[in-house]
């Protein structure tokens, strides 16, 4: 039996008298089909080792411990660090932190693992009220992981792995596809939770790509021209950029310069642009002085 199986997991949040709270995202998956699927997904093996977001009672941690090399998982809930002591007490594996991910200096901590050299993949079952904080935090941590294997809102993961010249394409692709490959693996059903969630699921594999798509010279710059961008997604890309920069005539100069410069139509609207073409728009435009 796996701590998955609806039937345990029921036993042991009676055992503990344990409660979900819903300012967590608290939704424990209930089918170890699904699970194995994500460690497949993942290609989890003795090589590699795993940082998991979110334990929750272990259902996925299991499946984690029994295939990788080491796990460190970070909960923010006090009242599930005895309930794991409890489930995961046949791993010599795991570590449980007890600490908000978000608060969580990653460079310090992977320092505990007992092969720190390994190659790190980051898998998990989000709480998703904070899924895109968690996603810079860890990019922006510089920690060079392998991979993200991780479920979160379907809705979230389309825009996540958007192509351009689509409704779900925005800043968040761009910001995300800049360092990673993204596809979305499989969906997953809200049924398979308890409590259920009211939304559908996604698994979403991102793959650190060996270089950023493409080379700027300001990366802040970068994600700053193309957030502006799609801040009205009807709006054309010159509507968008003055309302960013300003309308002065000076400006407006130096903007049309740099679309020029960029071989990009003032009329073009954001969603129509590939990263390499926000990447040649940022520099173009730092280069025109704004
Ligand atoms: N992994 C478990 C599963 O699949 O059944 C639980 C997943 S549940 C969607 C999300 C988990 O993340 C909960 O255990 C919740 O307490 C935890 N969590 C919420 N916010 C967190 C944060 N900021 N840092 C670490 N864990 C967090």
């Amino acid at each position: 039996m796996r701590i998955a199986d609806k039937t345990v997991t029921r036993a042991i949040l009676e055992r503990h008298g344990f409660t979900f709270k819903k300012s967590f995202g608290q939704n424990f998956l209930t089918d170890t089909n699904i699970l194995q699927k994500i460690v497949d997904t993942a290609e989890i093996d003795k090589g590699v080792n795993v940082i998991e977001i979110g334990p929750g009672i272990g259902a996925l941690t299991e499946f984690l411990a029994e295939n990788a090399a080491e796990v460190m998982a970070f909960e923010i809930d006090d009242r599930l660090i005895p309930i794991l002591a409890d489930t995961l007490r046949n791993f010599d594996n795991v570590q449980v932190v007890n600490q908000d991910i978000l608060k969580a200096d990653l460079q310090t901590q992977i320092q505990a693992f007992k092969n720190p050299d390994l190659p790190i993949k980051v898998v998990a079952n989000l709480p998703y009220y904070i899924t895109t904080p968690i996603l810079m935090h860890l990019i922006e941590s510089k920690i060079p992981f392998a991979e993200f294997v991780v479920m979160m809102q379907k809705e979230v993961a389309d825009r996540i792995s958007a192509e351009p010249n689509t409704k779900a394409y925005g800043s968040l692709s761009i910001a995300v596809q800049y360092y990673m490959e993204a596809k979305v693996a499989f969906i997953v059903p809200r049924t398979v939770f308890v409590p259920a969630p009211n939304v559908d699921s996604a698994i979403l594999k991102m793959t650190r790509r060996e270089q950023p798509l493409v080379t700027v010279k300001n990366e802040d710059f970068l994600f700053d021209v193309a957030k502006a961008s799609f801040v009205h997604r009807r709006k054309t890309l010159w509507n968008n950029l003055t309302n960013r920069f300003g309308k002065s005539d000076d400006i407006k100069a130096k903007l049309e310069k740099a679309l020029e410069m960029a071989e990009l139509a003032p009329n073009l609207r954001g969603e129509a642009l590939a990263i390499e073409d926000f990447g040649r728009l940022a520099d173009s435009l730092e280069e025109a002085g704004l």
